[in-house]
């Protein structure tokens, strides 16, 4: 019997479906993701206020916070660069590493926003 992504608990912390806006915006079940998720939060709140790390964020929350991020163009870059570690991060921890993107010298790449 298949499962969509979207039935599936979360792999972390089983606390949730393992949906995009899960991983990338509430999962607390990686301290790595979570601190880069904070530091993507904290900076991206200059763009986008809502985005600020002290509003704990519903289902329907981090759905329309993943929106405003993704299609705002003055958030869109390191929008992109957050999501490009996070799933780094992610694919490392819950699936050992079989799901890389980018080369070995753009992993080791320590300041993702800069
Ligand atoms: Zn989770």
């Amino acid at each position: 019997m298949d499962q969509s992504p979207t039935q599936l608990s979360c792999r972390r912390c089983q606390a949730s479906f393992e949906t995009p806006e899960h991983v990338l915006l509430q999962c607390l079940g990686i301290p790595e993701l979570v601190a880069v998720r904070n530091d993507f939060r904290t900076r991206g709140a200059v763009s986008i206020p809502d985005l600020h790390p002290r509003f704990v964020l519903s289902d329907g929350d981090a759905i329309s916070l993943l929106k405003q991020a993704i299609f705002s163009w003055t958030a869109v870059s390191f929008t992109a660069k957050f999501v490009y570690k996070a799933i780094q991060i992610w694919s490392f921890t819950v699936t050992g590493g079989r799901v890389r993107y980018g080369s070995e010298s753009e992993d080791s790449d320590p300041d993702v926003f800069s």
